[in-house]
């Protein structure tokens, strides 16, 4: 997926401390509460996605550092996904399903299906290109896309990777989970990923509540895609982020839902380490200085080498062409003003008693 906001901001992590407007409090720890905002993807009648990461009240959550959530969306109405050829440095990009088909290529010779339930993990390298486009047989869209920022030790050094994994469900007392990075409730995901991170997907039965045993050392973000949900006691829409600090061993999550209709309620848990890192992440790069991101733009709308070519890109507008006509993304203008680069607030610290 691609930041095609015209004028993309520079990421601003500022510290917003607790107790805050955003911040709720019931019987459980704390839980910062990040809302999403509206953001079309392209294209002529341009799906909205909903963006939880980055925002200028949290950057990051671990080396998380994206989050879109869309659908479920009909493709009769809004085209579906077409995201022509357009590139990514300092990250890796996570590929997950709830509904439809999403056709991957990428300049490292990664081809792909992203499917339900199987992740897709792009891992950019020193630089990247990919296109992005829903298939033929797709009728909904729904799942949500999320970037890893890569540390510096290993940003500049890592080649160009795609891998996929399909993992099977782990059942606990009132739910089950599809862990597609990192390990969780004994389950673990073998794709690469270079910070301590975990990414699942969590299912709740109607009236359940689980305390999932979680790592203290992480912080933890719930996204509720469907579903009356609780965490920690504090509500959470749907398309609402819940933060969550470091310090908890479990995480307490509910499903408050009940009546014979209710169905399962459906979840994304991401985790990890803090990363200590100061990032510049712009459009779809991440650097370290206003410079780095700056000849990244250059390169790319060079057609540098640092990017490579995506071979056999067939977009909604034809062979090689997106329903705009276009064959790449090109840059958005650079700011004005150099870009800094900011440190994520500090984790919140659960007390632990
Ligand atoms: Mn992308």
């Amino acid at each position: 997926m691609s930041n095609v906001e015209a004028h993309p901001a520079e990421v601003l992590c500022r510290s917003e401390g607790l107790p805050g407007p955003d911040s709720a409090c019931a019987d459980g720890a704390p839980v910062e509460l990040i809302t999403s905002r509206d953001v079309p993807l392209g294209g002529p009648r341009a799906m909205l996605v909903r963006r939880t990461l980055p925002q200028r009240q949290r950057s990051l959550i671990g080396a998380w550092c994206f989050v879109d959530h869309f659908g479920p969306s009909d493709v009769r109405d809004t085209g579906g996904m077409d995201v022509a050829p357009h590139p990514h440095t300092g990250l890796q990009t996570v590929s997950w399903l709830f509904e439809g088909a999403v056709a991957h290529i990428d300049s490292g010779g990664g081809v792909g299906t992203v499917v339900p339930g199987e992740i897709n993990l792009m891992t950019a390298g020193t630089g990247i290109c990919h296109s992005e486009t829903s298939t033929e047989g797709t009728t909904t869209l729904h799942g949500v896309q999320l970037w890893l920022a890569l540390p510096d030790a290993v940003r500049n050094s890592l080649g160009r990777a795609f891998e996929h994994f399909e993992p099977q469900p782990v059942t606990f007392d009132g739910g089950s989970a599809l862990v597609f990075i990192g390990s969780l409730l004994g389950a673990e995901s073998p794709v690469s990923v270079y910070s301590p991170l975990v990414g699942a997907e969590l299912r709740l039965e109607p009236g359940a509540v689980v305390d999932l045993p979680v790592d203290p050392r992480f912080e933890h973000g719930l996204l509720v895609d469907s579903g009356d949900v609780t965490l920690e006691g504090v509500e959470l829409t749907p398309g609402t982020l819940g933060y969550t600090g470091i310090g908890s061993e479990r995480l307490r999550i509910a499903h408050t839902g009940g009546g014979a209709e209710a169905a399962p309620a459906r979840l994304i848990l991401i985790g990890g380490e803090p990363f200590e890192e100061e990032i510049v992440m712009w459009w779809n790069f991440i650097g370290r200085d206003s410079d780095e991101i700056a000849q990244y733009r250059e390169q790319w709308q060079a057609e540098d080498d640092r990017f490579g070519r995506v071979e056999g890109y067939v977009g909604h507008g034809g062979p090689g062409r997106d329903p705009d006509g276009r064959s790449r993304l090109p840059a958005p203008t650079l700011p004005n003003v150099r870009m800094r680069a900011r440190k994520n607030p500090p984790p919140h610290v659960q007390s632990t008693d």
